[in-house]
């Protein structure tokens, strides 16, 4: 038997050498957020997720089964559907179906096992719900939020509500039912002071550290609503926040974008509301760091000027790409990096599943989204700013070769081949155009 006395000398010394040891591994960990002052965030939307591929939409049975069922036989049932496990070119044009579902949030959490927050930024449910299906889009968003919220244990996620986020029909306003609902099913990850406030106003805020984040519900806002009151009251609370930020770096998430729609030429929101929102941004340039809006299913940015004869760029707006590939995209999610206080973004890469070269057999959650647009070297641009993207707009704009408006198409299509359908040498002007919104006061 070996002799375990130990000297009390040595002892002394194993404990300096572990303290030091500790100290210097504590030290390690917070080393490089010391050293790059940054952090990892991811950014989510559109996900659209339909329990109903493969079915009618008119399946009762089925709809019946579904909300008789508890959320782990969802899963069983998703995992013996063949529509629902699907993962190939077929899911182009459709929504989100389950195995799309899983893969995205397991390659999140394989790229970001840890990310700061995740920000989702709204349409969790199919297209073509009816308020019939009240009860089944309920159990959709808990199911999903169930998913994030299992993958991402005790992570702040900040979610806004699409247009498809109602219990009405599309672009309804949502009733005070869904508000509840939607706030408990992302408990506690969202946090109860901005569920309470959420349940009662479809608004709110939530904070970490100097981060502020306002999440404004663009229901109230779209171009064929009618609010008048709680928009304007949404609006205020917007300018107000923004007034009383007191040093905090704000960032706006919403799901609709102000200003015009390049696809269509058609205004997302009624015009005073744009402009109203437009010259809050243009006057708080300083406090608003990032604003953050999808509902395209593509990956954009809208750059903010100040008004005047010589507008300056002053903030920009990004709107980032789908789960779903309902628009003819491959699913998309981003991966975003901070600075520690959120008072700048130093890059953002959209990472994509390139449905045309799944390799058959592989479960859903182990294929690899190993395709990605790294916002910075698609445009070669020096930074992530307002200035960075009018820069941007010039650039294209002005390129003779082609190759700008390129990489532009390439950027919002995030990768997949459908440029013919959106920006094109034919298109581009229309969409740059749109790409700029000018503040009037
Ligand atoms: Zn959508």
């Amino acid at each position: 038997m070996r002799n375990y006395n130990i000297h009390p000398g040595a002892l002394l010394l194993s404990a300096l050498v572990l303290s030091l040891a500790i100290f210097s591994f504590a030290y390690r960990r917070q080393r490089p957020v010391a050293a790059t002052g940054t952090r990892n965030c991811l950014i989510v939307s559109d996900i659209h997720f339909s329990p109903l591929l493969g079915s009618s939409e008119k399946d009762t049975a089925l709809k019946r089964k579904l909300l008789a069922w508890s959320l782990d036989n969802w899963k069983v049932y998703f995992e013996g559907k063949p529509a629902e496990m699907q993962m190939d070119s077929n899911m182009l044009f459709k929504d989100a179906n389950y195995a799309i579902l899983e893969s995205a949030v397991a390659n999140m959490k394989r790229k970001l096992p840890n990310p700061a927050f995740i920000v989702i930024a709204g349409d969790f449910i199919w297209h073509n719900a009816t308020p019939a299906d009240s009860l089944l889009k309920k159990k959709t968003i808990q199911f999903i939020a169930k998913l994030f919220k299992e993958n991402f244990p005790g992570t702040l996620i900040v979610p806004a509500m699409g247009n498809n986020d109602t219990y009405g029909n599309d672009y309804d306003l949502q009733d005070p039912k869904f508000l509840n609902d939607f706030a408990d099913a992302w408990a506690p990850n969202l946090l109860r002071t901005s569920g309470d406030s959420l349940k009662k106003n479809g608004y709110y805020s939530c904070e970490q550290g100097n981060l502020k984040f306002l999440v404004m519900n663009s229901a109230l806002l779209y171009a064929n609503g009618n609010h008048p009151d709680t928009a304007a009251f949404m609006l205020k609370w917007v300018k107000a926040s923004l007034a009383g930020a007191n040093g905090k770096n704000v960032w706006i998430v919403m799901h609709i974008p102000p200003g015009v729609n390049g696809y269509n030429g058609q205004d997302f929101w009624r015009k005073e509301y744009a402009r109203d929102f437009v010259n809050t941004v243009a006057k708080y340039s300083s406090t608003v760091r990032f604003v953050i809006c999808s509902h395209i299913h593509f990956d954009d940015f809208k750059v903010i000027y100040s008004r005047g004869k010589k507008p300056a760029p002053v903030s920009f707006i990004r709107l980032v790409p789908s789960v779903c590939s309902n628009h003819g995209n491959y699913p998309s999610f981003e991966v975003a990096r901070l600075s520690s206080t959120g008072d700048s973004i130093i890059n953002e890469t959209s990472w994509y599943l390139n449905l045309s070269k799944v390799r058959r057999g592989i479960p859903p959650r182990l294929v690899p989204w190993a395709d990605s647009i790294n916002l910075k070297n698609n445009f070669k641009l020096k930074e992530i700013s307002a200035t960075g993207f009018s820069e941007l707009i010039n650039t294209i704009k002005t390129d003779k070769t082609g190759q700008a408006i390129k990489s532009y198409a390439n950027f919002y299509d995030v990768g997949s081949p459908i440029g013919v359908l959106t920006i094109n040498k034919d298109t581009y002007l229309k969409y740059l155009k749109a790409d700029s919104l000018k503040a009037s006061q």
